[in-house]
This record gives C-alpha cells, sequence and structure tokens, in this order.
C-alpha cells in the first residue's frame, strides 16, 4: 500500500504589498498617531514636508549596531506607529522600533536594493557579526513608482543581484547535500529549487525592464524579493535555495577590505564567481549582470583587481574561518588561471577601466 501526503506548505507571496503613486503623501492620514518616522539624513529634507504635526520624531538611522539600536530606542518620544522610509538601514531600523515597542509598521522602501522590507528580522550587527534579529510583519509595504525612480538608477539595478543568486545558491546546495555536508535543519528540498529557479526565470524575463526602472521592472523586481522574505520564514528560516557562494564572497571581500559595498553589485560579482567555479553557465550570469545594468567590476566598487582577486583566492580559507554554510567555494579551490579568466571575462564584458583609477568607495548604500 502507498501512503500518499499530501503537501501541507502552502506558497505565501509574503507582505502585504501595495503598488501606487504619491503614497507617502497619504501615510499621515491613516497611520495610527503619532507616528515615528525612521529615515536616512540624506532623504529626509525632500520627504519632510508630506508629514504633519501628528509626527511624534524622526529617527536618522546612523547605526545599525545592535547595542546603539538599544540605546536609541530607549531615548525615543512616546508613538504608536513607526513608518520606515529608505533602503535596507532604515527599514531594518523602523523593523528594530516596531519590534521593541510592539508598535504597527508601514515601510516605504525609496530604493529596491535588498529585500529588506519583506523580512519578518532585521539584518543587524552585534559584536563584529550579522545577526537577524526581531520580528515585525508590515501593516502594508508602499512602492512608490515615482519615489523610486528618483533612487540612482544603480541602486535599483542592484537589487537583481538578491535574485540572480538564487542561480549559484540552490547548485550549492546540491553539492552540500551530494557531500553530505548540508545541514541538517535543511535538508535539500527540490520544490524549493524549483520555487527559486521560478522566481529568477520571471526576474531574468524583466531585465530590460528593470534596466529601465519601469513600472513593470519595479513590480518584477519586488515581487522576487517579496517571495524570497516569505520563503526564508516558511523554510524554516532555510536561506539554502535563496544565497550560497554568492554571498559568502560578499562576506570574505568585505572582511579583507574592512568596506561596506553596493549589496547587489557585489552579490553580483560573487554570483558569477560562483558560477565560474560551479561550471554553472557563467557567461549567462553575465549577461544577465550586463542586461540589467550591474556593472561588476571591481573598480565599479571603489577596489581594485588585486584586492577582489585576493578575496577570491583567500576565499576557501574564509568561509572556514567564518564557519560557513558548505558550497562550492569548499570543493574548488579558486587558482590564479581561475582569477585571470574571471578579469578577462569581466573587462571583455563591461570594457577597461579609465586609467584614472577606482571609483569612490560606494559605503552607506545598503
Ligand atoms: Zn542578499
Amino acid at each position: 500500500m502507498t501512503v500518499t501526503v499530501a503537501p501541507t506548505r502552502t506558497v505565501d507571496r509574503g507582505f502585504p504589498t501595495v503598488f501606487g503613486r504619491d503614497l507617502v503623501r497619504e501615510l499621515p492620514n491613516f497611520v495610527h498617531r503619532p507616528y515615528l518616522v525612521v529615515t536616512m539624513a540624506d532623504l529626509w529634507p525632500r520627504l519632510e514636508h508630506h508629514f504633519d504635526g501628528n509626527l511624534a520624531g524622526v529617527h536618522l538611522v546612523d547605526s545599525i549596531e545592535v547595542t546603539e539600536l538599544d540605546r536609541q530606542s530607549a531615548a525615543l518620544p512616546a508613538f504608536s506607529a513607526v513608518i520606515g522610509l529608505g533602503g535596507g538601514r532604515a527599514l531594518d531600523a523602523a523593523k528594530f522600533f516596531a519590534w521593541r515597542h510592539d508598535r504597527p509598521l508601514f515601510q516605504v522602501p525609496t530604493a529596491l536594493t535588498t529585500n529588506a522590507a519583506f523580512g519578518h528580522r532585521t539584518a543587524l550587527r552585534h559584536e563584529g557579526r550579522e545577526v537577524g534579529l526581531g520580528w515585525a510583519i508590515p501593516e502594508a509595504v508602499y512602492v512608490d513608482f515615482d519615489l523610486v525612480r528618483t533612487a540612482p538608477p544603480l541602486l535599483n539595478r542592484s537589487g537583481v543581484g538578491d535574485v540572480l543568486c538564487h542561480h549559484t545558491a540552490t547548485v550549492d546546495w546540491k553539492l552540500a547535500h551530494d557531500a553530505g555536508r548540508e545541514d541538517r535543519r535543511w535538508p535539500y528540498d527540490e520544490r524549493l529549487v524549483a520555487e527559486a529557479r521560478e522566481q529568477l526565470d520571471a526576474v531574468v524575463e524583466c531585465l530590460d525592464e528593470i534596466h529601465e526602472v519601469s513600472d513593470t521592472g519595479i513590480r518584477a523586481l519586488t515581487a522576487a524579493h517579496r517571495w524570497a522574505g516569505a520563503s526564508f520564514h516558511e523554510a524554516g528560516w532555510n536561506a539554502c535555495h535563496l544565497d550560497g557562494v554568492d554571498h559568502a564572497f560578499q562576506d570574505a571581500l568585505e572582511y579583507q577590505t574592512g568596506t561596506h559595498f553596493l549589496h547587489g553589485q557585489v552579490i553580483g560579482l560573487g554570483t558569477y564567481l560562483g558560477a565560474v567555479l560551479q561550471d554553472n553557465q557563467p557567461e549567462l550570469v553575465l549577461d544577465w549582470l550586463r542586461r540589467a545594468g550591474v556593472d561588476i567590476r571591481p573598480e565599479a566598487m571603489g577596489i581594485d583587481w588585486e584586492a577582489a582577486g585576493t578575496a577570491m583566492q583567500r576565499l576557501a580559507w574564509y568561509v572556514r574561518h567564518a564557519d560557513l554554510p558548505y558550497t562550492i567555494a569548499d570543493s574548488r579551490p579558486v587558482t590564479d588561471d581561475i582569477v585571470g579568466g574571471i578579469r578577462d571575462r569581466i573587462t571583455a564584458t563591461f570594457g577597461a577601466w579609465p586609467d584614472e583609477g577606482p571609483a569612490a568607495p560606494r559605503g552607506g548604500f545598503v
């Protein structure tokens, strides 16, 4: 006799999300009063005029250290709701205050850099490590097309990094499974892999629209970020189908250079490196990044090839030092030849960098 167990997992597409125009202007009409706005110093002067006398206060994010945020949280004025307005850091700090004060949260991403708006937990720093702390489900996430388009195009386009990396992550998960090195909490699950690939395909379909930052492109990228936030939670805080060697490379490069990078840009480089090591259609990955307009030359991130190549070659050491999940970085060393080949292909795709040296570091955008 065969017993068939019906699948019980329902696919939730994530937090309530509203697309539209002039959405910030409406917030004071329905958000619980008085409200706290959590945003960035460079954004506030442009958006301040939308808020009224029910503003309890504005918090300009200057730290994502847990100890510091706890201190700042205790000093906040009384408030009945939190509005997060900005990129990843502002949305994460808003989430943190909503959690600590148990208040309703309304999130307004001003760029599509990461999936921060769609995660239950915050990505903060504590004692030198990244921690996924807290819990907040926003009443809604408001995605204002015109507001998003005021961000520099690269910020929005780079949001594809967190979706394209499913390409390498899903292969890493299978490698870990085959090598007997998968985490016992998250055994390889083909259904999750298929879902991640479906999200990846949907975004690849829209790469030209994402490059244009059109309404269609904004909707497509947001949908994939929203799915990832929900899937991470539903799969038991499992990111094996979402990110792998691509994100490990980011950590390794940040560790080595002491610099923060625009997330999707460095993830793009990590995904290409991972695809090369996995023999997993690296030329296709490079073409996706080119079409989306995400320049992954090290100089475009404010570093040089020396730094990028060194981080690649130290990746195998770093992933064990940081005790990261098993990926291709554990099974295939990055040789001089591999770095040389990567440099040649990236240069052939994006051109040689002009002689005046790397661009200014891109710290601050998360
Ligand atoms: Zn990411």
